[in-house]
């Protein structure tokens, strides 16, 4: 059995639809069809729910209308398939807009913005069905349970296996479509795993199926060694490590979500990072591997970080309690830290810069002396050389640093990249 995942770039109109059905038709085997919402409709959605908890009635309408003209210009575009299929959640859609918004932000952006991929996944479903592919719908949050954090769940692993594995062999189909990023509650209230986070179904369907492999497939060839959008001369990298590939999802590279490999790496699944428009070709492949010889050097960079200082107001040493009251403000707010650095009398981090960091930082400052930096920029340089470090950091103004052995990241004053 194999579990296939498609992000929105690749089903972002009805040409992508009809590309998908040929990647699938191409496979003999078993297959677990993970969707995501199409091209940019997550983004849409959040703007819809920002608008329905603002109470905004105007604005909620035409991006309502927006959201719905979208997904009837792509079945436009696809003969075989008629409106009808959609009309039930476009309903569902309204009558929830319709109703009044509870307190709770991230409760109801989970009640709203898996639409996206509920649409999807029927108008997908509709075509293969009409392409004549014996297909499942599956509603992925009867079989994925999690807790009730809503916007982030955590998965109920014992739960889920058991739930995947009855549908799996009650059902005679051999081909499923299903929702990526979506689950719910034991009580069926809607979770998500977080943004960019239908790898990782991808991921927990073939961990509990036992999947031959997960293969995602990008609009990149697979997995660079660098962001193509930034860094022009990337290459693609044939072969990786599980090790190897979670650190770079830890630093920031975009191409995978970080929490895609572990369920994977622990039962040996191999990850393969496919090109939807060149299907044919390699990709890469994510496995077990001592990964000898000399690796290219690997760049990534985040954008938008913000670089804070603390230190004790009282002259005391940055000691084991402060340092964890600092993690569990971090934690509490829901900031990771994706750089740390630590002396005697300063622990410095760079997070991203967004509303939640705003809100520790608030926080942090009852406690400690903050000083903090925006519009930072955090490159990587995996297997880092001289002459790798020398590209990246030329021109730049560098404000903090941190080299290992395999390693070297830099804090960057933001400005533009010229390669
Ligand atoms: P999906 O449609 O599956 O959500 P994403 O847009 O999340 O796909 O991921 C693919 C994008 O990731 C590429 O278009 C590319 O710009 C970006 N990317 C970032 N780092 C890398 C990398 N190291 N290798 C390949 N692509 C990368
Ligand atoms: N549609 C969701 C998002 O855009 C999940 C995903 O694409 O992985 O974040
Ligand atoms: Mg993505």
């Amino acid at each position: 059995m194999r579990v296939f995942k498609f992000g929105g770039a690749s089903v972002k109109d009805a040409a992508g639809v009809r590309n998908l059905a040929e990647i699938v038709k191409g496979c003999n085997d078993e297959l677990f069809v993970v969707v995501s919402a199409m091209g940019k409709t997550t983004n849409a959605m959040e703007a819809i729910v920002e608008a329905y908890m603002k109470g905004d009635k105007p604005k909620l309408e035409e991006r309502y209308e927006a959201l719905k003209n979208y997904h009837v210009q792509i079945i436009d575009g696809l003969t075989e398939v008629g409106t009808s299929c959609i009309e039930t959640l476009l309903q569902q859609l309204k009558a929830k807009l319709e109703s009044e918004p509870s307190l709770n932000y991230d409760f109801e952006y989970d009640q709203i913005v898996p639409y996206g991929e509920l649409l999807s996944t029927t108008i997908i479903n509709a075509y293969l069905a009409a392409d004549g592919l014996n297909t499942e719908w599956l509603d992925i949050r009867r079989y994925i349970r999690t807790d009730d954090t809503y916007r982030s769940a955590n998965v109920n692993w014992e739960l889920t296996s058991r739930l995947m594995k009855e549908a799996y062999v009650a059902s005679e189909k051999r081909v499923f479509i299903t929702q990526g990023f979506i689950a719910s509650t034991e009580n069926n209230l809607t979770t998500t795993l977080g943004r960019e986070g239908s790898d990782y179904t991808g991921a927990i369907i073939a961990h509990v199926l036992d999947a031959d492999y997960l293969a995602i497939w990008k609009d990149v060839p697979g997995v660079l060694n660098a962001d193509p959008r930034w860094y022009p001369k990337a290459s693609k990298i044939d072969e990786l490590s599980y090790w190897e590939a979670i650190e770079l999802t830890y630093y920031g590279a975009q191409v995978i979500h970080p929490k895609t490999l572990k369920p994977l790496q622990n039962k040996q699944i191999p990850l393969l990072v496919k090109s939807f428009v060149e299907p044919h070709n390699e990709g890469t492949v994510i496995k077990t591997s001592e990964q000898s010889g000399e690796l290219l050097p690997i760049y990534v960079l985040k954008c938008n970080q913000v670089l804070i200082s603390m230190s004790p107001k009282d002259f005391s040493f940055i000691i084991e309690e402060s340092l964890s009251d600092i993690f569990h403000i971090f934690s509490k707010h829901r900031v990771s830290l994706n750089m740390m650095q630590t002396s005697a009398l300063n622990f410095s981090v760079c997070a991203d810069d967004n509303k939640y960091v705003k809100a520790a930082i608030e926080e942090l400052q009852k406690q400690f002396d903050v000083r903090y930096n925006e519009n930072m920029e955090l490159v990587t340089i995996r297997h880092y050389t001289d002459a790798a470090i020398d590209e990246v950091i030329a021109g730049k103004e560098v404000v903090d640093s941190q080299v290992s052995r395999k390693t070297a990241r830099y804090v960057l004053k933001a400005s533009e990249w010229q390669f």
